[in-house]
């Protein structure tokens, strides 16, 4: 088990008036960057993951480490793969009280910087694992509820491989499977002979943090039976 508690989360305000699809020099910097001033000492991004070996995949169920997971995709997805990385990311609790207490922009600006801070955790923890990587391989990540065909409701079952970390990050899944606090993210990572990202079997439209086109292709052979 690895956990990762000391992450860079030095943003500045032109990273954050990007992220929110405004210039550089918008007159909301002063905003943002006294936001960033009150608020990046609080935070307390943390990461943690394990490494868990795939012990059945029969192209419907999935067992690792004795839990049992049902989706054909997340099966076609790790084909041929042995070790696979569970992970959980948060940008923790400390902002959530300004975000349910301020303003309507201050609220964009504060969950902007909570996403930039997620997305920050991630990198740090996906940096460590592609270096162990042989250069041939790449680094896949899927998530429950994200990976079509990978019902939301296995958070429940992925949250099993976790044995209390996600307490002592004190991230929960309420009765619905969703994450408490939001700006977390679950999943597994494992390095796969081929790049994939789960926006490829995804539909949705205009969604902001799309990372690759939907390919039809490969939607047809992933989910259909
Ligand atoms: S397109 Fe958006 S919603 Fe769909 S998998 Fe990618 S990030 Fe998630």
């Amino acid at each position: 088990m690895t956990f990762l508690y000391h992450i860079d989360h030095d943003l500045g305000a032109p990273e954050v008036l990007r992220r929110m699809g405004l210039p550089e020099d918008h007159k909301y910097k002063a905003k943002v960057a006294s936001l960033l001033e009150e608020l990046l000492p609080q935070v307390r991004p943390k990461v943690f993951y394990c490494q868990k070996k795939v012990a059945l995949n029969d192209g419907e169920t999935v067992v690792i480490d004795g839990v049992d997971f049902h989706s054909r995709t997340l099966a076609k997805s790790l084909d041929g793969v042995t070790e696979v990385y569970p992970f959980l990311a948060t940008a923790g609790r400390e902002l959530i009280p300004y975000l349910q207490t301020s303003r309507m922009l201050d609220k964009m600006i504060i969950d902007t910087i909570m996403e930039l801070i997620l997305n920050r955790s991630l990198m740090a923890f996906t940096d460590k694992l592609v270096n162990g990587f042989p250069h041939e391989k790449h680094l896949v990540q899927v998530n429950p509820g994200s990976l079509v065909g990978w019902d939301i409701e296995e958070q429940q079952q992925l949250f099993k491989l976790y044995g209390g970390a996600n307490e002592a990050m004190k991230v929960y899944l309420t009765e619905k499977s969703v994450m408490d606090p939001v700006k977390s993210v679950s999943g597994l990572m494992f390095a796969a002979d081929g790049a994939f990202e789960t926006c490829e079997l995804c539909q949705r439209a205009d969604c902001p943090t799309r990372r690759a086109e939907f390919d039809p292709a490969l939607f047809e052979k992933m989910i259909s039976t």
